[in-house]
């Protein structure tokens, strides 16, 4: 048995180490086409067994390709973190293991490993003490969580028990939510029975920043309501005003769910803190690990500050399983929509002890420095406009009109030098960069701007901003 392992697996180790050695050398993007991978992976199902050796070694030489390099220093893609070493390898070990994460009885180990990653976030992030925890595919899931707590709790303050009697005739509760909301908030209200023409939506100014004063008009008729705010829009990295809201839905008595899928992190910074002030406030929390922390995807993570109405909402038992004994152990499905389940505690508690408060902290205010670095390199280059503030990590330019923008970024993708994607932005295109990965360092800055400088030069883009005014509106 060991010998079986032992020769694909210290194979499968070269491989891996390969693709990371190559990272610098690689074109960021795939270099193949759709028809050429379904070419290259899509062999027949074979009849007869095919040795696991040959099976890694044609599936990593068949799909290399067609790969995207994420852990790169210069994919700027999305919202996308990298993996820190210790909780990649952590993330092996969980595999290996093969825990069932779903209760403390397959798998003690990964249960207390979550019980201690869980304390170690909530005190990271000033989280009240005692607040509950559920490590969860992604942001989207611990949004569904949250919210399902928040769903729980609001129809029971108002009498109606919603686990056994569902939401027909159930009495009425107000969800509100940003206009420039996730979409992903949209989606778990929807899976929770709550349709999206009934949702309350509250206006956002420029930046993605939900308007306060709309927001306490909405409250102020007393409809028990669930309020979804947001720390780090997906474009711009806005901020809304957490303390004004902590505010209203305190004294409104409604329940305040915050989006920090990436910028909740800036907690975890003394320099960047002050950004999301009150978040402490707040009665539940949607967090990535996946993000900004740099664990491997998949890895979630929800908090809701009333362990009571979460644990209602999700916890589910039959006669079979063994739950809770002696000592109060913790079983993860109390606390996750999921049963059987990967042990995701294992590489978030590596990440945390790999990097200490230091080390994090450090993480997030070097994405943020190296965001700042782009914004003013890229403001330097012929026809480049960045769009309002950089927050945090996140860019957001356009050079001239949509097409000339759109031409830019075709170029830099097809370059290989750099992975980025595009955005509307107050109804223009524009294009959005996110540096989230603890591998990116200077000269990936420095090759990245000097791409969009090549970009730029080769794009028929228009003449300098001192120049005549290009077809179309100049920016600004
Ligand atoms: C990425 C993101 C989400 C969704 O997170 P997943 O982990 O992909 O489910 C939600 N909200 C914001 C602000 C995000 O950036």
């Amino acid at each position: 048995m060991g010998d079986e392992f032992d020769e694909v697996l210290t194979r499968t180790a070269e491989i891996a180490v390969d693709w990371l050695d190559g990272l610098d050398r690689r074109p960021v993007g795939e270099t193949v086409t759709l028809a050429e991978l379904r070419e290259r992976l899509g062999l027949p199902l074979p009849d007869e067994p095919v040795h696991p050796l040959t099976v890694i070694e044609e599936l990593a030489r068949a799909a290399e390709p067609g790969l995207v390099a994420i852990p790169s220093g210069r994919y700027f893609g999305f919202v996308i973190g990298g993996g820190l070493p210790a909780a990649v390898a952590a993330d092996w070990l969980t595999t290996v293991w093969d825990q069932n994460a779903g209760l403390y009885a397959c798998g003690p180990a990964a249960s207390v490993a979550e019980e201690v990653a869980g304390e170690w976030l909530r005190d990271l992030f000033g989280f009240p003490a005692g607040s509950s925890y559920a490590f969860v595919p992604g942001c989207q899931t611990a949004h569904l969580t949250c919210l399902a707590a928040a769903r729980h709790a609001m129809l029971r303050r108002a009498g109606w028990n919603v686990e056994e009697d569902g939401l027909a005739g159930a009495p009425r509760l107000r969800i509100v939510v940003s206009a420039r909301r996730h979409a992903t908030i949209d989606r778990a209200l929807r899976l929770l029975g709550f349709g999206t023409s009934t949702l309350t939506v509250v206006p956002a100014d420029g930046p993605g920043r939900m308007d306060v004063a709309a927001l306490r008009e909405v409250l102020a008729d007393r409809v028990p309501a669930i309020v979804c705010a947001q720390a780090g829009e997906v474009n711009t990295g806005a901020f809304d005003d957490l303390t004004a809201i902590a505010d209203l839905t305190e004294a409104a008595g409604a329940w305040l769910h915050i989006d920090g899928a990436f910028g909740l992190w800036v907690l975890a910074s003394p320099a960047l803190r002050h950004l999301a002030a009150g978040a402490e406030r707040a009665d539940s929390w949607a967090l990535d690990a996946h993000k900004w922390l740099n664990v491997p995807y998949d890895s979630g993570i929800a908090f809701c500050a009333h362990p009571e109405p979460h644990r209602a909402a999700v916890s589910v038992t039959a006669d079979y399983l063994v739950q809770g004994g002696e000592g109060d152990p913790r079983d993860p499905i109390d606390w996750t929509p999921g049963f059987s389940r990967r042990a995701r505690g294992f590489p978030v508690y590596a990440a945390l002890r790999s990097l200490g408060r230091r080390g994090l902290a450090d993480l997030v205010q070097r994405c943020c420095a190296h965001a700042r670095t782009f914004a003013e390199g890229l403001a330097g280059l012929r026809g480049c406009e960045v769009i309002g503030e950089v927050v945090i990590n996140q860019v957001l330019f356009r050079f001239g009109d949509d097409a000339t923008t759109d031409r830019v970024l075709r170029h830099v993708v097809d370059s290989g030098e750099a992975w980025l994607s595009g955005t509307t932005a107050g109804g223009r295109r524009a294009i959005r960069l996110s540096v989230c990965n603890w591998r990116t360092g200077e000269e990936d800055v420095r090759r990245t701007l000097a791409a969009f400088r090549q970009a730029v030069d080769a794009s028929g883009t228009p003449p300098s901003r001192a120049g005549p005014p290009p077809s179309g509106r100049l920016p600004r």
